[in-house]
């Protein structure tokens, strides 16, 4: 072990089990939940449930699986799916969708703060025409690349939507992120949604897991497609408490990593050659080209890691990163830049 611990700005997914997530592992009930009998597995689904104020919840092992899982339950094949195109289940998802489901995927541009207009989603739903797909599904984001969506608008988007017979799913990954930084319950800002995914492995600090909840008969239909794709798991109860244990203990704490974000893009903010913006836990740092391979390796000597995006580069708080991280951080770019 090397004397200075790594500051890791990767992603919030690299975040680890502490000693409170691994007691919770210890001492959970379990049993096989394919039979549906493991009780902590239960728990996390009605707690997921409750907290985003839907009927049911489902637990899946990532939240790639329940985005696939809940566009498989809203969509059959050549039914199609409206979306921005920096959302993940477009971007980020191997087009698992159209690879596994035979579903069209509509992308649509998203504007600067990575949201949809409603006119521009009105116009990309097709007229009942047999040359065309039938439009099935508008999916949404919260937060997107660290942007907190407004929730008065995305309530406006799926009204209008509803109304034309679509349905709508709300990809929050980072919905936690969104509601601490809002300030307001959860369960408010996904009212407008048939479903919802929430993610337990990012901020919030699971080892693994994801949350689907919509209505009792979407979770039940989106079970057996779970299923199908092999994400039945036995004694999950021993992660399943890692995803209890953060929703107890890690969503308040998250208003933190948006405090150390905006800490760290200011303490970087007088640098000309590098601009920065942040949103909720993420920094977006844009270095000229030629800087871009230096500065990593400047970085790297410093044991302070960013990702391999090319610019916008990000950088993103987790409970794994405190102070002297975020001190570290800036001193190392500081000191790339001449900037002591
Ligand atoms: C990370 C992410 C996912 C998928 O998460 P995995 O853990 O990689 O399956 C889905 N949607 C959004 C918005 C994400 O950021």
């Amino acid at each position: 072990m090397s004397e200075t611990p790594l500051v890791d700005l990767r992603s919030d997914t690299v975040t680890r089990p502490g000693a409170g997530m691994y007691q919770a592992m210890c001492d959970a009930p379990v049993g096989d939940d394919v039979y549906g009998e493991d009780e902590t597995v239960i728990r996390l689904e009605a707690t997921a449930a409750n907290l985003l104020g839907k009927q049911a919840g489902l637990f899946l092992s990532s939240a790639t699986q329940a985005n696939l899982v809940a566009m498989l339950a809203h969509n059959a094949r050549g039914e199609e799916i409206l979306l921005g195109e920096r959302y993940h289940i477009f971007s980020s998802e191997a087009g698992g969708v159209s690879a596994l489901g035979g579903i069209v995927m509509h992308p649509l541009a998203t504007d600067a703060t990575g949201g949809l207009g409603v006119a521009q989603v009105m116009a990309a739903i097709k007229e009942d025409n047999p040359h065309l797909p039938i439009s099935r599904t508008l999916a949404l984001e919260n937060t997107v690349a660290g942007q907190v969506q407004d929730p008065q608008h995305h309530r406006h988007l799926a009204e209008a939507v509803r109304a034309e017979g679509l349905r709508v799913h709300l990809d929050g990954a980072r919905l936690m992120n969104a509601a601490v930084a809002l300030q307001q319950p959860p369960a408010d800002i996904v009212a407008p949604f048939d479903s919802v995914m929430l993610c337990l492995s990012k901020g919030l600090g699971a080892p693994v897991g994801a949350m689907l909840v919509g209505d009792r008969d979407f979770v039940s239909r989106s079970r057996r497609l779970r299923k199908q794709l092999g994400g039945g798991m036995r004694q999950a109860g021993v992660i399943a408490a890692c995803g209890l244990y953060a929703l107890e203990n890690n969503v308040e704490r998250l208003a933190q990593d948006h405090e150390r974000a905006r800490l760290l893009a200011e303490g970087i903010a007088d640098i000309a050659d590098l601009p920065v913006r942040q949103h909720t836990n993420m920094v977006f740092i844009e270095p000229q080209a030629d800087d871009l391979e230096p500065l990593r390796l400047h970085l790297e000597a410093r044991q302070v890691l960013f990702g391999h995006q090319k610019p916008p580069i990000r950088m993103v708080t987790h409970l794994d990163i405190d102070d002297a991280g975020i001190e570290r951080a800036i001193e190392a770019i500081r000191s790339y830049y001449g900037k002591a």
